[in-house]
């Protein structure tokens, strides 16, 4: 990975709890310059005066562009380049797809789609002067296995994926990769403070919606995932030689991501002569 004085330049989103705050201290404490950003900056001040010199803390909400630009250029200024940009912001909705209220779940892909997608296009023509850098997108095993209570989140979150995988592409040739996170659940505030939910008006998703939204509630701050070992996962793997293109973290992900593929499989195989049926007869 290309560096300056020997040491990569991290930009993150999202850093006041969670997954970004806790990438946020480990590259700070790896002595790597990071742009540590948030919607409310004074809730990164303990980072800041932890590491003066190495912390660049910028207003940043991704739904408005013109912090997205002035951040972008702030991180130019300041570091001369940005090696690696962590989409990390985003927030949840549960509720059955009927009960889902439009406006809030709009608001769920600006921040968890058009937010990552806008920030990304910020950074990319920096990136494609300096023919490096990674690209991290925080997505979820959301985006790969869909659950009762989640549809417009698995929505945003099978977005990010098929963006992902098709940037990577785009990008492999210029030297800039993509690295896709998939967590399940972890110990953050997404599953608490960070997610909205539908009113509860229609009795037949009691077993369903209802149910799955109460469970994930249930557990909000019991999640088997730990953000301080999931930053460390991930600064490894940004790191590593040959990074994948999909990272899962947890092990309540890597099971759902299996589950996902034998699914897959079974329709794949069992429906296989229906599939094939349906071309033109060769020759
Ligand atoms: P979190 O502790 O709630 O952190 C979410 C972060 O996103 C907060 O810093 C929040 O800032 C920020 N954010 C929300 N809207 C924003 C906006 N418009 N602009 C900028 N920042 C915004 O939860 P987390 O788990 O660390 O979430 C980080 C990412 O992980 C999310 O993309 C989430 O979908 C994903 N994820 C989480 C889990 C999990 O179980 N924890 C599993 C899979 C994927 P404020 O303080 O201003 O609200």
């Amino acid at each position: 990975m290309a560096t300056q004085n020997d040491k990569p330049v991290w930009f993150i989103t999202g850093c006041s709890t969670g997954f970004g705050r806790e990438i946020a201290r480990k590259t700070l404490s790896l002595g790597y310059p990071t742009v540590i950003t948030a919607r409310n900056p004074s809730t990164l001040a303990d980072l800041a005066n932890e590491y003066a010199d190495l912390a660049l803390v910028l207003e940043l909400d991704v739904m408005k562009a013109a912090q997205i630009e002035a951040a972008t250029r702030a991180a130019i200024e300041r570091f001369g380049r940005i090696d690696v940009l962590v989409n990390n912001a985003g927030i949840g909705y549960f509720g059955s797809f009927e009960e889902s209220e439009r406006d809030e779940v709009r608001t769920m892909f600006d921040i968890n789609v058009w937010g990552l997608a806008d920030m990304t296009r910020a950074v990319l023509p920096q990136m494609r002067k300096q023919r490096s850098g990674t690209i991290v997108n925080i997505s979820s095993v959301g985006g790969i296995i869909a659950f009762p209570a989640l549809s417009f989140y698995n929505a945003t979150k099978f977005a990010v994926e098929a963006l992902s995988e098709s940037l990577s592409q785009e990008l492999a040739p210029l030297g800039i990769k993509v690295l896709v996170v998939e967590p399940g659940p972890f110990r953050t505030d997404w599953a608490g403070r960070s997610a909205n939910q539908a009113p509860q008006t229609i009795d037949d998703y009691a077993n369903t919606a209802k149910a799955r939204t109460d469970m994930i509630r249930g557990y909000s701050g019991k999640q088997p995932g730990d953000p301080v070992r999931a930053a460390d996962a991930i600064v490894k793997t940004v790191e590593s030689e040959n990074p994948p293109l999909r990272l899962l973290l947890g092990k309540a992900a890597l099971a759902n991501a299996r589950l996902k593929l034998d699914a897959l499989k079974r329709d794949f195989d069992g429906w296989e002569t229906v599939s094939a049926g349906a071309d033109f007869p060769e020759g």
